[in-house]
């Protein structure tokens, strides 16, 4: 199986290059050049474990990897979930099922991708011997999962700024409590928006980046899309028939990684009718399915801060398929939306997608609904699969993306009352490692430098 850009640039690759590499050289993301189809032999899979599912689907596409190889990293990856299903489907009415995502380390789905992005990429530096020293900005979700994927991985260092008055408490502990000497957070003086701006002014520094091999917390790594693929199939597989026939499938949606993992299976001839886009207040992706404007406007903070963000990277992959892989399409109107900030798509065919859109008070209310009619507690992310779980008819999927014990604040004010975690219990008496440096490239590139010399 080879790999190729939404742009068209370049050869196509292999699976261990499109990993290794991240963002594609012409400033695409990478896709299989075809997809495989499933259909034949997907229901042989049902009674596999998810680490033995996992493992069956990678192999389509991991081709240049050996089996036993490939199989190791895959068990490793999956032996850090709390729970013996990994990705474990429960039924909340007759025609409601929820999909919990948060089992991992850090508790959200992320760890699907980063626990085993962080075995790939171990995977590379044993066989090249060459080091890595992978840095990032954070807001809180994606620094925590990345920490924790790729920590304590011979070869790899990880820096992860973050602002310093700026992450949750208990968000900010997921990343300075683990104890690992590998693992760098730096609470910057500044905003976000600073330290991502530092971050890219580092990454420019083409000397640094090539002494010390800087390695980016890839959101639009094509192993993190593929490794999502595998809990749509394994929730999938776990439906009753009847369910499947007029199943809807609802992603909280943010960067449109996870939905399009989903999407993208349901190409692969495993038969999902429909996909429900659930955006916070941040509605970019609301507004094209259901209005056919891809315009970017100012973040509003809100209950749901993952899903914070106004340019969706991964939504260039689904464009790719809608423009019948046509990459000098896919490159007019990514040249236009980058340039203006907006694209609007003479006719947008939205296919199998609708969308919904959720302000805080509907997570707040929604989280009390959901609480009173089947006694469950969901986090602020997963409320926003909500908006029509008493109207919709037909059944529906819902993809959770995190335990509600993240988010004390805004259970309190939806159910009065939070949950607990042992794994959060656990992160509040244990020591915190976290370096302070001023809101100052210089003052980083010196720190990552000098963590290298000793
Ligand atoms: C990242 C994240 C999302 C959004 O996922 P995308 O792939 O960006 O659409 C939703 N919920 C939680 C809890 C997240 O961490």
């Amino acid at each position: 199986m080879q790999f190729v850009s939404t742009r068209g640039g370049g050869e196509p690759i292999s699976f261990s290059q499109a990993v290794k590499t991240g963002l594609a050289p012409d400033g695409g993301l990478y896709l299989p050049q075809n997809l495989p189809n499933l259909a034949g032999f997907v229901e042989e899979w049902k009674d596999l474990s998810y680490p033995d599912l996992c493992f069956e689907f990678m192999k389509c596409f991991a081709t240049d990897i050996d089996d036993e190889v490939l199989k190791g990293c895959i068990d490793r990856a999956y032996s850090t979930f709390s729970h013996q299903e990994i990705a474990p489907v429960k039924e909340l009415t007759s025609n409601r099922y929820v999909c919990e995502l948060f089992h991992g380390p850090t508790l959200a789905f992320k760890d699907f991708a980063l626990q085993l992005l962080g075995q790939l990429y171990a995977l590379q530096i044993k066989e090249t011997g060459e080091s890595l020293n992978i840095l990032g900005a954070t807001s809180g979700d994606t620094g925590s999962a990345a920490i924790h994927g790729l920590m304590n991985l011979p070869g790899i260092k990880i820096f992860i700024l973050y602002p310093r008055d700026g992450v949750a408490p208990l968000q900010e502990r997921q990343m300075t409590c683990t104890g690992s000497d590998t693992v760098f957070p730096i609470a910057i003086e500044g905003s976000f928006d600073d330290a991502q701006r530092w971050v890219k002014q580092l990454f420019a520094d083409q000397d640094l980046k090539k002494t010390y091999r800087l390695s980016a917390i890839n959101s639009i790594n094509l192993a993190r899309v593929l490794a999502q693929c595998v809990y749509y199939l394994y929730a999938w597989l776990r439906l009753p028939e009847e369910a499947r026939k007029d199943l809807e499938v609802v992603v909280p949606t943010g960067n449109f990684g996870n939905v399009l993992a989903g999407w993208m299976l349901s190409q692969m001839g495993v038969h999902i009718p429909k996909f429900k886009i659930a955006t916070n207040q941040n509605d970019i992706l609301y507004r094209l399915f259901e209005k056919g404007e891809y315009r970017v406007t100012d973040v509003q903070p809100s209950l749901a801060p993952s899903m914070d963000i106004q340019v969706a990277s991964n939504f260039e992959r689904f464009l790719y398929y809608l423009l019948d892989q046509n990459p000098e399409k896919v490159r007019n109107i990514m040249k236009t939306f980058l340039e203006t900030g907006s694209y609007s798509f003479e006719h947008f065919d939205r296919g199998i997608f609708s969308a919904t859109r959720s302000d805080d008070e509907s997570i707040l209310k929604n989280t009390q609904m959901i609480f009173e009619q089947c006694n469950y507690v969901v986090d602020p992310h997963t409320a926003c699969t909500l908006e029509d779980f008493e109207s919709h008819e037909g059944t529906q999927l819902l993809m959770s993306t995190a335990h509600p014990a993240k988010f004390p604040e805004a259970l309190n004010r939806s159910i009065g009352k939070s949950v607990t975690h042992p794994t959060l219990e656990a992160l509040k008496s244990k020591e915190q490692n976290r370096y302070e440096l001023p809101s100052d490239p210089e003052a980083i590139r010196k720190f990552i430098i000098s963590k290298n010399k000793s």
